[in-house]
């Protein structure tokens, strides 16, 4: 069972898919006019993450999201640039893909953009015309009458007379009412333009996700997300126009999911904030954080809050965070390296029979625990996505498997006859958790400090060697060379046993 916060009930609710088995999933995408900073990146890491653990839940995931390549901001840095609007737009996508696949965000399955979807956001215009939902001003423009609309603030929980007492509304005495908002704007000089019922003109930011979220996945989709920014006033005005051209309150969007700000010094991270730019200054844009810390330890840091909680991010925590990767990537190197001994038949004890014993007792345990940790996982995500306790369990395993593994290497685990795919299904069951979690997808780096491994592994391969002489002795009944090494060699700190599956060794 799968529990969500929905910002539309503001509770906690039973998620029940539309479609039995499939998830549709629209989150707003960002406006291609410069470099987006960490902040603009936590939606799509946030539901990358929702995608891949529903993928692993069993379900068919429809994800779509867009990309705003018309609007003023684009308009402006085209001008002030001398390129046009879709230079601008192209190149900053561009980039955009460059830093997601840094932080191993999977593609979308579409990604919409305004320029393509002029046919769909125009009929959409003219329905909600039609229908007495919206008026066109002399000049061509188009707006949205929110006095219409009984339901208008039903996601933000707002009266339109809140709205007016705290919103610093601009003054258009063209408007039939100040929260009235643009559908449609007439082109002015030197502006992108497009052809429609009200003249040339391109559209106003809201109505694109209507008309984008309607085209690919249909009147009612199970999710729609974005940072909680956007639920006053674009969320909030995606709903109007949707259900009010569709004319069924109950379309469009089931469950609405906000993730949290990202803060630096406890302010909202923000570009037009001069101050906070200029203090991280070569750190605040997602390209600069990447060009100094790998993308998975910046995703890591993402997961590892609540998506609805704010975040702070700074590069002291990208360091705590690079600290807390190692841990999880050792145990990641600990366990390929396992699963490779095992495949190459070290440490196999060959006791004459087919299945000759693998691996070691401790290991049985090491599966029960990674299943129950599995299990713990599934139940944090299960839990409005909660990926800070999820990866916590992940770091339980990751502590369990260097404890086991320490033990291997150390020749303290005694060979019995188990099932060497035991280190395999631990495998597994850790790389299930890292892949909901998006990471060791990129070459995992092996720390230095395992270069000591060395020690122990000659050590293993010199007892080797000791006890397949002995064993030559005893088969020749020589046994005082047979004693004399075991006396010695518990001199040394090492004891050797007998048993009926040949000689084992430990330190004493
Ligand atoms: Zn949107």
């Amino acid at each position: 069972m799968i529990k969500v916060y929905n910002t539309m009930s503001g509770s906690k609710e039973i998620f029940k898919p539309l479609k039995k088995g499939e998830v549709s999933i629209y989150c707003c995408g960002v406006t291609p006019y410069n470099a987006p900073h960490i902040g603009n990146a936590r939606p799509f890491v946030t539901w990358d993450v929702i995608r891949r653990f529903f993928i692993k839940s069993g379900y068919k995931v429809r994800y779509i999201q867009n990309f705003t390549d018309v609007d003023d901001k684009i308009i402006k840095a085209a001008n002030e640039q001398g390129v046009t609007w879709s230079d601008i737009a192209e190149k900053n996508i561009a980039a955009y893909f460059k830093s997601m696949d840094a932080l191993n965000v999977r593609r979308a399955d579409f990604y919409p953009k305004v320029s393509e979807t002029m046919d769909d956001i125009i009929n959409m215009i003219q329905t909600l015309v039609d229908k007495g939902f919206a008026y066109v001003l002399g000049n061509g423009d188009v707006f949205y009458s929110v006095e219409q609309d009984k339901n208008y603030g039903k996601l933000s929980g707002r009266k339109l007379t809140d709205m007016m007492a705290g919103a610093r509304v601009e003054v258009d005495e063209r408007k039939h009412h100040p929260m009235d908002f643009a559908l449609w704007k007439a082109a002015k000089p030197g502006e992108p333009y497009w052809e429609s019922p009200w003249g040339q003109g391109r559209p106003g930011w809201h109505i694109e996700c209507s008309a984008m979220s309607l085209k690919f996945l249909g009147e009612k989709f199970d999710f729609h997300g974005g940072g909680s920014d956007l639920i006053f006033p674009h969320h909030e005005n995606e709903i109007a126009q949707s259900q009010a051209a569709l004319g069924d309150e109950n379309s469009f969007a089931q469950y609405w999911l906000h993730n949290g700000f990202i803060t630096n010094g406890n302010e909202k991270l923000s570009k037009s904030n001069k101050e906070m730019v200029k203090r991280n200054k070569g750190f605040f844009t997602v390209e600069e954080v990447l060009a100094k810390y790998p993308g998975e330890v910046i995703r890591l840091l993402l997961l590892q809050t609540h998506y609805r909680n704010p975040l702070e991010f700074n590069e002291t925590r990208v360091i705590e965070a690079q600290e807390f990767f190692g841990k999880l990537a050792k145990a990641y190197w600990q366990l390929d390296d396992l699963a490779r001994r095992i495949h190459a038949g070290e440490f196999i004890k060959d006791t004459g029979e087919k299945n000759f014993a693998i691996t070691v007792s401790p290991a049985g345990g090491l599966v029960e625990e990674g299943e129950r940790l599995l299990s713990n996982f599934y139940a944090a995500m299960d839990d409005d996505f909660n990926t800070a306790l999820a990866i916590t369990y992940m770091f339980e395993l990751a502590k369990e498997i260097g404890e086991y593994y320490g033990e291997f290497i150390n020749g303290e685990i005694l060979p019995v006859t188990i099932d060497g795919d035991i280190i395999l299904r631990v495998r597994d069951i850790y790389m299930e958790m890292a892949e909901i979690i998006g990471i060791f997808e990129q070459p995992v780096p092996v720390e230095k400090t395992e270069e000591k491994t060395a020690e122990p592994e000659l050590v293993n391969a010199l007892m080797k060697i000791i006890l397949a002489l002995r064993q030559d002795a005893r088969a020749a009944k020589n046994w005082a060379v047979a004693d004399k090494i075991r006396d010695e060699l518990k001199v040394a700190g090492i004891v050797v046993e007998d048993t009926p599956q040949g000689a084992t060794w430990k330190k004493a």
